[in-house]
């Protein structure tokens, strides 16, 4: 009777572990079938991951073109992947082929995260390059021409350069980065010299002595073309006070400092760029028009209408090349052919070149030496937004003395924008000036 009672004892303890094994292995495969379901679906997103680094990575940098998108893009895969990492991360008390796939799924983005770190390294690089050396695309001629930074920041540039030099592949662009760190250091001696007139006239914001409106115009012409914007708004507030001086002795000197020129690209049309002449007309502004050689073929009469209704007309090319990629009977071919319809139209021949994307090296200045080279300083990029607002909104941000805009006749909401623009800059009390008027 005992011996039977233990048996069943025995037997019910087996049983019992019997079920708690069964209970652990349900456990066990319940959680290996869940970790299963985390690694496929971080295993589909690492797809996207890859996608994007892969997109990324045949960006072509080059250029220095600034590019917000490229930066958003490249953090938020950034994020994706530190995502993914921790929610592999995160699998536990999972059996031994599951492991296995965590391992290699681990190791996959390890390798991501190594990947974009070295993209958003190259991006960040290329932004750098593009305050550096405006928004223009990348040309060693024209490089840090109109550049000014002060001895600290140069030195930060200096380094970030040096740091960006080794980012870069093409021996060519090394070159150049040598040379624009040249050219880093003769802006610079250029701002100690600014600064030390400067000083002769105001000190911690006392004034030593006052300047003459020629010594005055001087320095504002100096500091309005300071590229780098910290530096600018330092003077510029140390101008302030000294005009304030000088005004009382010379008032037409507020007259001159605000000056503005609108400059119209890429057309004419006979839509927005007659828009344009009606609103310019509404407020009796004069604007220049940097006209393309294939447009005047095709505009004739808006070309004349536009030189009859007193504005400048200057030239942008035949048909919008890269000037610096052509050899110089190409160059002149552009110029010169564009040079010969404008005047067939108007008697005039145009003195400015604006060249396309602002590229110019020293080919195109030998072969056209009778041409002014006229850029920008505040590129509305009406092109790019196509938005009234945006590109108002650009004016706002950039706007200082001696201001030269940059828009496009061909779009509409160019053409849309301008009143508000003109009204704006009105309320800021600038006069309309030409292009020509503020480069010479
Ligand atoms: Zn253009």
């Amino acid at each position: 009777m005992i011996k039977e009672k233990r048996k069943q004892f025995i037997l019910i303890f087996l049983l019992l572990i019997l079920i708690v094994e069964v209970i652990f292995l349900v456990r066990r495969m319940t959680l290996d079938k869940k970790a299963s379901q985390t690694l496929r679906s971080v295993t589909s997103e690492k797809k996207v991951i890859d996608q994007s680094i892969q997109e990324l990575s045949q960006q072509n940098l080059e250029n220095f073109v600034i590019n917000q998108d490229l930066l958003k893009t490249a953090n938020q895969t950034k994020d994706s992947v530190h995502q993914s990492i921790k929610t592999v991360d995160d699998i536990s008390n999972i059996s031994g082929k599951v492991k296995n796939q965590k391992k290699q799924l681990m190791l996959g983005l390890n390798k991501d995260a190594e990947a974009i770190d070295a993209i958003q390294k190259r991006i960040k690089a290329s932004q750098q390059m593009s305050t550096i050396f405006g928004t223009k695309p990348f040309n060693k001629n024209s490089l840090v021409k109109d550049l000014a930074i002060s001895q600290s920041i140069t030195q930060s540039m200096k380094d970030e350069l040096d740091s960006n030099v080794t980012s870069l592949p093409k021996d060519e662009q090394k070159a150049s980065l040598e040379a624009g760190l040249k050219q880093i250091t003769e802006q610079n001696n250029a701002l100690v010299s600014l600064d030390k007139e400067m000083k002769t006239y105001i000190q911690d914001k006392k004034i030593k002595t006052v300047p003459t409106s020629d010594q005055y115009k001087k320095l504002n012409k100096e500091v309005s073309s300071l590229k780098n914007d910290k530096l600018r708004q330092v003077y510029a507030s140390q101008l302030s006070v000294l005009q304030k001086e000088v005004v009382k002795n010379d008032p037409t000197i507020l007259n001159d400092d605000k000056k503005v020129a609108l400059t119209f690209d890429d057309g004419p049309n006979n839509t927005s760029s007659l828009q344009i002449l009606n609103t310019l007309k509404k407020y009796n502004i004069k604007a220049t028009f940097f006209m393309l050689g294939t447009m005047v073929d095709n505009y004739p009469d808006v070309v004349k209408k536009i030189h009859e209704a007193g504005h400048d007309i200057g030239n942008h090319t035949y048909d919008h090349k890269d000037l610096t990629k052509l050899d110089e009977a190409s160059i002149k071919q552009e110029i010169d052919s564009t040079n010969q319809k404008i005047e067939k139209l108007t008697g005039e021949k145009p003195t400015l070149l604006r060249p396309p994307y602002g590229a110019y090296n020293d080919r195109v200045t030998k072969v056209e030496p009778n041409m002014t080279i006229a850029l920008w300083n505040i590129d509305t990029l009406d092109w790019k937004t196509h938005n009234p607002t945006a590109i108002l909104g650009e004016v706002k941000k950039e706007l200082q003395p001696h201001s030269i805009v940059l828009m496009h006749d061909i779009h509409q909401d160019s053409a849309d924008s301008l009143e508000n623009v003109i009204k704006f800059l009105k309320s800021q009390d600038y006069t309309f000036v030409l292009a020509k008027d503020l480069i010479n």
